[in-house]
């Protein structure tokens, strides 16, 4: 808690992956009171249960699918399964007095999961304060920007949402279509394809223009070459694994906005990730 400033990613699957039932509400609760608790005074984005794609759960007995990472995987799996999303809710709700509570949704790809999760939280909502549970009143709803369908409509959805954060791993992923977790084409799996860049920046100025916070998160939140570039584009929120933290804070420090502002000006119109990344390596000392 002490070398973070917030929580930019709790992968709340986690909890679930090994069990033989799924955690139960107040265990739930607990959990997650206690790290808004640690991280005090301080905002906790709390990703809804991820599973599917690679993360199986069996529990769940889920279908088997051709193509699990087009599949029922994320928002779509919990709008299936309300019984396991609105467990989490209320469980989330019900610890949100204890600190700055961030609900994050996986794996949207339109606006009809946003407005049907709402729905579905608002719901969730209503019946704890039938039970004289309040949930706190500023709880924020966001999206991940991790289906490509989503970043090229991030105008439509920053009015939908009241922050986001790239995903930078499935955006790569699905936007390149390129298994991330196959070795065989790992040679197409380039995060600073253009491509994946143009869309990243798409998005940033779509909710950097409406006021609304956006973030990184993902393996490029904590490369400091992506951060320089994400930053030139106007993030100002990156999360990373705690151990990517010292060296991604230094490199922040020793470096100028208007140095990664003129390096992300330049390479979103060079023709390949291997020429965009060797132009960040050449022009950015460490
Ligand atoms: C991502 O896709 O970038 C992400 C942070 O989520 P995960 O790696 O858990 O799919
Ligand atoms: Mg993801």
């Amino acid at each position: 808690a002490q070398i973070a400033d917030s929580v930019g990613l709790f992968r709340t699957e986690y909890m679930f992956m090994d069990k033989a039932v799924p955690p139960a509400e107040e265990k739930q609760r607990k959990v997650y009171e206690r790290v808004l608790e640690a991280f005090a005074g301080k905002d906790v984005i709390l990703r809804t249960v991820d599973i599917g794609g690679d993360k199986d759960y069996p529990a769940f007995d889920l279908p088997r699918e051709g193509n699990p990472f087009l599949g029922l995987r994320g928002i779509r799996l919990c709008l299936k399964r309300r019984d396991i999303f609105k467990t989490q809710l209320r469980a989330a709700l019900r610890a949100s007095a204890a600190g700055h509570l961030w609900l994050m949704l996986p794996m949207v790809s339109g606006v009809n999961d946003i407005r049907r999760a709402k729905l579905i939280i608002g719901d969730v909502k209503r019946e704890l304060a039938s039970e004289g549970v309040h949930a706190a009143p500023d709880v924020k709803v966001g999206v991940m920007i991790e289906v490509p369908s989503v970043a090229v409509i991030a105008d439509i959805v920053a009015d939908e949402v009241d922050f986001a954060s790239i995903g930078s791993n499935d955006l790569c992923q699905y936007t390149l279509a390129v298994d991330r977790m196959n070795p065989g084409v790992a040679e197409y799996y380039e995060p600073f394809h253009p491509a994946v860049l143009r869309l990243m920046k798409f998005a940033v100025d779509a909710f950097t223009r409406r006021g609304k916070p956006i973030g990184i998160c993902g393996e490029m939140g904590g490369d400091p070459l992506a951060a320089a570039v994400l930053m030139g584009f106007g993030i100002r929120k990156l999360s990373a694994s705690p151990d990517a933290l010292p060296g991604l804070k230094k490199f922040i420090r020793t470096h100028s906005i208007a140095e990664m502002e003129r390096c992300a000006a330049s390479v979103v119109n060079l023709p390949t990730g291997g020429e965009i990344k060797e132009f960040l390596e050449r022009h950015i000392e460490f």
